[in-house]
Order: C-alpha cells, then sequence, then structure tokens
C-alpha cells in the first residue's frame, strides 16, 4: 500500500495505485453502501467486542444480511442478549464465545480455532472491533500498565486472533479482515497514549498483512475508522458532548457490511472514514 493511501487527501478517495486490481469504488462508495438482502448469506464472521456499541450493531447487521455470526467479547451477559436477539428476528443461529481478550492466550486463540473448524467449518471473515479507551493523558505521566493493557486489547491481541484464524481464513474463498482505527490513529494526537498509539498499530499492521498476503491470496485485510460514533466509549472520551449530535452505530454500519460482502473482493489495504471531517 502506498503511503497516500493512510492519509486523507482527495487522492486517497480513489484506491491506491499499490492496488492495480482494485475495482472502482471510492471510499465516498463504501461510505454510502446499500447492502443487498442476503448480500451475506452462506458467510461466517466472528465479530469481536459483539456485546455492545458498534460490535453489536455489526453482529447483529452481519445477521440480518443472512451471516452466521460468532460472537465474541468479554462479557458473557452482553453476548447472551445479542444471541437473542439475531434468534428473535429468525437469523442465522450464532455462536457465543467468551474471551477477554487482555488476558488471552495465543493458546487460547490457538483452540478457538480448532473449535470453529470441527464445530462451523470455515471462517470467511472477522470484524476486529473490541477496543478500550484506557487513560487520556501526556505520555509523561501514562500508567506503564495501563499502558500495556490497552497495547494488548486493541492491539497485540488483534494480530494474535488474526494470526491464529488465518487458516480457517485462507481457506475461505475470499476471507476479509477488517481492523477498527480512529482518527488518532492516523493522526496521533497529544494525550490520546497508548490509545492512539494502538491504533496507528493496527493501522501499520493491516499495511503488513496487505503487503504480504497480495499476491499469494484471495485474501483482503482493511481498517475502518468509524468516526464519532454514538457509544459508551465516545461519552467516555468526550464528556461534554451531547450524544445526541453524533451518527449512531446504524447510521454508519453500511460500510462494515461493504468490507464483508463480496463487493469488496480485491479491496485491499484501505483505511476508510466512515465520517470524514470537511
Ligand atoms: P464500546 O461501546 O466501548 O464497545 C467496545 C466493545 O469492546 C465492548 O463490546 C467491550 O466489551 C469490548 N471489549 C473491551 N475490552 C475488551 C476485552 N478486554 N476483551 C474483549 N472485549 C472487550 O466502544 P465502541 O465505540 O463501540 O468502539 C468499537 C470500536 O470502534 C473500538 O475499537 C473503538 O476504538 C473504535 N472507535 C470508536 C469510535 C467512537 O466514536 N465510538 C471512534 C473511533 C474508533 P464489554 O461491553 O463487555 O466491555
Amino acid at each position: 500500500m502506498s503511503d497516500n493511501t493512510n492519509k486523507p487527501t482527495s487522492q486517497q478517495e480513489m484506491p491506491s495505485a499499490a492496488q492495480t486490481t482494485v475495482p472502482a469504488v471510492s471510499h465516498e462508495d463504501i461510505r454510502n453502501f446499500i447492502p443487498s438482502d442476503g448480500c451475506l448469506d452462506g458467510k461466517t464472521i466472528l465479530v469481536t467486542g459483539a456485546g455492545d456499541g458498534i460490535g453489536r450493531i455489526a453482529a447483529l447487521t452481519y445477521a440480518r444480511y443472512g451471516a452466521t455470526v460468532l460472537l465474541l467479547g468479554r462479557t458473557s451477559s452482553k453476548l447472551e442478549y445479542v444471541y437473542d436477539e439475531i434468534e428473535s428476528f429468525g437469523g442465522k443461529q450464532p455462536a457465543m464465545l467468551p474471551m477477554n481478550l487482555e488476558g488471552a492466550t495465543y493458546a487460547e486463540m490457538q483452540k478457538l480455532e480448532n473449535l470453529i473448524a470441527k464445530e462451523v467449518g470455515q471462517l470467511d471473515g472477522i470484524l476486529h472491533n473490541a477496543g478500550m479507551l484506557g487513560a487520556l493523558t501526556p505520555l509523561e505521566m501514562y500508567d506503564v500498565d495501563m499502558f500495556a493493557q490497552v497495547m494488548k486489547v486493541n492491539f497485540t491481541s488483534t494480530f494474535m486472533l488474526t494470526q491464529a484464524l488465518l487458516p480457517l481464513l485462507k481457506d475461505a474463498p475470499n476471507g476479509s479482515i477488517v481492523f477498527t482505527s480512529s482518527s488518532v490513529g492516523t493522526h496521533p494526537r497529544a494525550f490520546w497514549g497508548a490509545y492512539a498509539l494502538s491504533k496507528q498499530a493496527v493501522e501499520g499492521m493491516s499495511d503488513i498483512f496487505t503487503q504480504e498476503t497480495q499476491n499469494t491470496t484471495n485474501l483482503r485485510f482493511n481498517c475502518i475508522n468509524p468516526g464519532g460514533t454514538r457509544t459508551n466509549m465516545r461519552a467516555h472520551a468526550f464528556p461534554g458532548e451531547n450524544p445526541m449530535s453524533l451518527k449512531t452505530p446504524e447510521d454508519i454500519i453500511g460500510g462494515y457490511v461493504f468490507f464483508m460482502s463480496d463487493e469488496s473482493i480485491g479491496v485491499r489495504g484501505q483505511v476508510v472514514e466512515l465520517q470524514p471531517k470537511d
């Protein structure tokens, strides 16, 4: 991926030069994507942080469009609630995968890969959505334990889980891996500490995975930056903000469906801002 893919210039509105086989889909098209009924039929998609916020809405939406959704999260009661919501509208039976990414080991993730292979038999996509904010404080004062915790949840576990699940994703006809970034990851900002650095690392990881796989596999790796969205995390980061001034996860979810649907086959190494600033 060329360097300019990460920068929100007008050039970025079209796929970068490195992706010569990328279909002509602009970031604006992705933001405005309207999924068609059944566009995720037959796909199995794992969503991390599926119990709340954007992850919950992504899981419900993937199920509405026909996917079997694997719900990974740390709070079982929240996963059960999402499970029941999917059942209530007649979605394909989901699976719950309780896992706290902070303490999860690589061996546990490999076990998960075995479990999915045995019980489900396929994996077409992962939405790496789980995340934590950590402290908003100068790096000089950043608690080093919290720094490690944020990096583990937002970045290292994302790498570990991707690597552990790659055998299944490579077996899929067109595996899609979606990471979640943030504006402070694309442009690191003072006082955003480990959160900003973890998101910058996620963008770098997506770029490297893209370079390493684009000539030899059908896998596609991309990053979504949802932009300011009405969730608990946003409320913690901006306590004085009126939440009603923000888009909801439902408002922006089309882009999340795009990257799991066959419409995004061949789209690689992109960082798509779903709510670009003027
Ligand atoms: P949220 O409402 O706080 O949801 C975060 C989700 O991650 C929750 O389901 C949470 O589980 C899960 N999670 C946190 N720590 C975890 C752990 N150790 N193990 C497993 N799951 C864990 O946040 P959100 O706003 O929906 O954020 C979703 C993603 O979008 C994040 O990656 C965030 O950085 C990114 N993002 C959000 C915004 C925004 O404005 N909302 C902007 C830019 C980027 P529990 O509910 O069980 O705690």
